[in-house]
């Protein structure tokens, strides 16, 4: 059973082959046998999700049409989850637990669908190995000495080792796209404003976005339309008509041009990787795409703009952390501003106080013209490289990652190093755009990702280019050898 898509379990439900009990029994048995290898959730909610499989096979058998209902899957633990232990990823979190759900969660849950748990992250969704958890790192189903990616690695390595056909996940920089290439599996982060933010634990507000990781870009589309939605509550949420997702997929791809950037295949870029990309692309070109070369002048600015722009974002977000209102406070506090001090230092890991202190400078007096406006500047440069593409092409196809997963501790007393794995994810964040990333071929037998670049609200047309795609090929049907 653990081997199915969305799409199939959907189906099976109907048929009676199972019903969601029984599938939801499954799952979190594996999930109790198997996550000890690789950490990917913070917290099993089994009890929750077995009522809730017995709530969904009621619906079911009063012919609920909902392709969710029933299906189990897994929340990233960055989505706040009425009375369940909500961590971030923190030591900060690590008692909290709210009196409310996110809205992405509501979605699911009148989807009917289950909830197996929370995954793991990096801490405050902040890095792309997932080793920064409080809750210690996730590991790679591929290979256990590697890193998943991050910061959505728990939900990737869940996913990827099926112990949830899907799960929901978060992309600031390439949270969802770089974990999904290096565990590989399909992940999409839809336009910025498609999906509500509210009660989704904020790091950088004009970057963050929420959305889907699964074994198909079919489920993936399933997965979305449950998810999207436009929200009062989230005031960059846009109120643009929902689309269905499934509905586009299997459109011919003739007439669509998909735009190469050079940028995207220069230094930097591992050799497999860039020949497993390549020969993506001429899959594409095969199924019907036009290939054209591209160019996106401003690239090499995208990391260095989202340092200043996510890290002074962040450092604002974060001061509600204050040891008075949420989670952590330290012991006996002396006075105020011991309080703070203490709660903030124990109770925020390293790669966090980072980022607030850089935030924190980018944004003073005296500096902020020259860091966060000149970032902000330069943030617009990048947006319009992507307009004039889009004047010449539907999407835009390149590496997800520079290379596959790296083993544990490579990068982690390197925060450039680090920080240059997102180097192909970050603009679309900047630009606001969708990106999603599919499995494309194995490296040293360790898969890697395509990513696809869309215009505004082209979900859609990202989700059929991928369908086709994996209609024609089978990267996305491979599991790690030690998964049975
Ligand atoms: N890796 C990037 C960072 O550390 C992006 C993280 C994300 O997308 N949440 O900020």
């Amino acid at each position: 059973m653990h081997k199915l898509t969305i799409a199939e379990i959907a189906r099976k439900l109907r048929s009676k082959e199972f019903s969601s009990e029984e599938i939801t029994r499954h799952l979190l048995q594996r999930i109790s046998e198997l996550d000890t290898r690789y950490n990917s959730f913070v917290t099993v909610t089994a009890e929750q999700a077995i009522a809730q499989a017995k709530q969904a096979d009621t619906r079911l058998a009063s012919g609920d049409t909902e392709p969710m209902c029933g299906v189990p899957f897994a929340h990233k633990d960055i989505f706040c989850t009425n009375s369940v232990l909500t961590t971030c990823g923190s030591k900060m979190l690590s008692n909290f637990v709210p009196p409310y759900d996110a809205c992405v969660v509501t979605n699911f849950k009148n989807a009917g669908a289950v909830m197996l748990g929370k995954t793991n992250m990096d801490e405050f969704a902040m890095g792309s190995s997932n080793e920064t958890s409080y809750y210690g790192p996730v590991k790679n189903p591929w290979d256990t000495n590697c890193v998943p990616g991050g910061s959505s690695g728990g939900s990737a390595a869940a996913v990827a080792a099926l112990l949830a056909p899907g799960a929901t996940a978060t992309d600031t920089g390439g949270s969802i796209r770089q974990p999904a290439a290096l565990c590989g599996i399909t992940g999409i982060k839809p336009t910025y404003g498609r999906v509500s933010r509210w009660g989704m634990i904020a790091f950088a507000s004009s970057l963050d976005q929420a959305g889907v990781m699964a074994k198909s870009a079919e489920d993936a589309a399933i997965m979305l339309n449950t998810m999207a939605s436009f929200d009062e509550k989230d005031s960059t949420c846009v109120d643009q008509p929902l689309e269905d997702y499934t509905a586009g997929l299997g459109n011919p791809l003739a007439g669509v041009t998909v735009g190469i950037p050079k940028e995207y295949f220069g230094e930097g870029l591992n050799a497999g990787t860039q020949a497993a990309v390549e020969a993506a692309i001429k899959e594409l070109e095969k199924a019907g795409a036009k290939i054209k070369s591209i160019s996106l002048p401003h690239t090499h600015l995208a990391v260095p703009a989202y340092y200043v722009i996510a890290p002074a974002e962040c450092s604002a977000n974060l001061s509600r952390f204050d040891g008075v209102r949420y989670g952590y406070r330290c012991d006996e506090p002396k006075d105020l501003e011991d309080l703070y001090k203490r709660s903030r230092g124990e109770g925020f890991g390293d790669e966090v106080k980072r980022r607030i202190l850089v935030g924190t400078y980018c944004l003073s007096a005296g500096y902020y013209d020259a860091y966060y406006g000149k970032a902000q500047v330069v943030r617009r440069l990048i947006k319009q490289d992507f307009v004039e593409a889009f004047k010449e092409v539907d999407v835009i196809a390149g590496p997800t990652s520079p290379s596959p997963a790296f083993q544990f501790g490579a990068k982690s007393d390197d925060p450039v190093a680090m920080y240059l794995e997102d180097i192909y994810t970050i603009a679309t964040n900047l630009a606001g755009l969708p990106g999603m990333s599919l499995p494309c071929g194995l490296v040293d037998d360790k898969p890697v990702g395509l990513q696809l670049i869309g215009n505004y609200f082209a979900e859609g047309k990202l989700l059929n280019l991928a369908h086709q795609f994996q209609q024609a090929t089978d990267f996305h049907s491979l599991a790690p050898a030690s998964i049975a």
